[in-house]
């Protein structure tokens, strides 16, 4: 049986070292913003290269609490893709906003930014670029659209902690970026987790207080605020799983080319966005009769997914935004063809070759 997912192996290579931390912590009883929070923002940061990071209670809080932060209320629209996990939308609707969807590139997967700028109007006031499967956006035409209409970025990096564009760490190239630490997720903890980063200064006062009830000094409110901290416990195990992103990153990477060279091209293939480097949050393939490779791994007990068979806008949740079927034609086809492979730092060579050989039986 071969798992999406494997955290078994990992807690076999460094449980130990994790179990410890999860023991100091419990000794320190400091469970709300204790030591290993403060410690871990601080490491987080400077593995990314940005000046200040907020560690909250889930991705889909990051991205809610930074959208508040830069101000996204009532009646502001925020620009985003249909082809991502639906925390994206749901963000933006928590704060009064409108989602408005822009269709994604058929290669990268990720938001076309040709296709962005027809969709401003005098209300819009932010986009969200979804590095989606840990491959980066193309954040130079992103930037320059910003640039020119006066909008922010909220970066969703919950899927490429690591990733880089032009070298420069996903999460800090916008003006904020939001990561989950989901357990699947590249960076991820034993529970829900996620992370706010920004350089700047207001950004980062802001989303401060939001996390906490508002407050910067125990019983003394200055907004109305959440209650959604990122737990010590989850923090001292991302503090040690930190160390070994970049080891975790690589590994995925030499998956995800094996995987390439072995089945061939009989599938299609998310293509790494130009002066981007992706760190393969999922493997993800594409093909007309993928129900049949699906099926194969299935009978050899592999597991395989699809991310995501619903684009957002065709979700009952969002019939209230009044798209239709034919809106965004490339995430509808890419809803149709997708899936993904096993893919963790932890998948042995053999076991790669093997599933890869399946689809290409399946397929050819
Ligand atoms: C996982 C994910 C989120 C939400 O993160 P949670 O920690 O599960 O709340 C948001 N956006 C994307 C693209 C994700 O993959």
């Amino acid at each position: 049986m071969i798992p999406m997912l494997d955290i078994k192996r990992e807690l076999a290579d460094i449980g130990d070292e994790i179990k410890k931390e999860i023991d100091k912590s419990l000794n320190a009883t400091q469970f709300i913003l204790g030591p290993n929070v403060k410690e871990f923002e601080e490491s987080a940061a400077k593995y990314l290269g940005c000046k200040y990071a907020i560690g909250v209670a889930s991705g889909t809080d990051a991205l809610h609490l930074a959208l508040k932060a830069i101000g996204i209320k009532d009646g502001d629209e925020v620009i985003t893709t249909p082809f991502t996990f639906i925390a994206t939308a749901e963000a933006i609707v928590y704060c009064g906003g409108k989602p408005v969807f822009v269709d994604v590139d058929e290669e990268t997967m990720n938001i076309d930014v040709n296709k962005i700028e027809s969709k401003i109007t005098d209300r819009t006031k932010a986009i969200i670029p979804v590095h989606l499967f840990g491959n980066p956006c193309n954040m130079d035409k992103i930037k320059e659209i910003a640039n020119k209409y006066n909008l922010k970025i909220v970066e969703d990096c919950a899927q490429s902690f690591g990733a880089t564009y032009r070298g420069v760490k996903t999460g800090n190239i916008g003006d904020v970026g939001c990561f989950s630490f989901f357990p699947s997720k590249n960076l991820g903890c034993y529970g829900d987790g996620g992370m706010i980063t920004t350089n700047d200064e207001n950004i980062y006062k802001t989303a401060l207080a939001l996390r906490n009830h508002g407050s910067y000094v125990r019983y003394y409110h200055e907004m109305i605020g959440f209650n959604s901290r990122l737990d010590d416990i989850q923090a001292a195990i991302l503090k040690i799983k930190l160390k070994y992103i970049d080891r975790f990153n690589n590994e995925r990477r030499t998956v995800a080319k094996l995987y390439q060279e072995t089945i061939g091209n009989c599938v299609g293939y998310q293509k790494e966005t130009e002066n981007g480097i992706n760190v393969f949050h999922q493997y993800t393939i594409t093909s007309d009769k993928r129900d049949k490779a699906i099926e194969a791994l299935k009978q050899s007990e592999i597991a395989s997914a699809i991310y995501y068979p619903v684009p957002l806008h065709l979700q009952n949740a969002f019939k209230y935004l009044g798209y239709v079927e034919g809106d965004f034609p490339v995430s509808e086809k890419l809803a149709k063809t997708v899936f993904s492979l096993p893919i963790n730092p932890y998948l042995e060579e053999s076991e790669v070759i093997i599933i890869g050989e399946i689809v290409k039986k399946a397929l050819v």
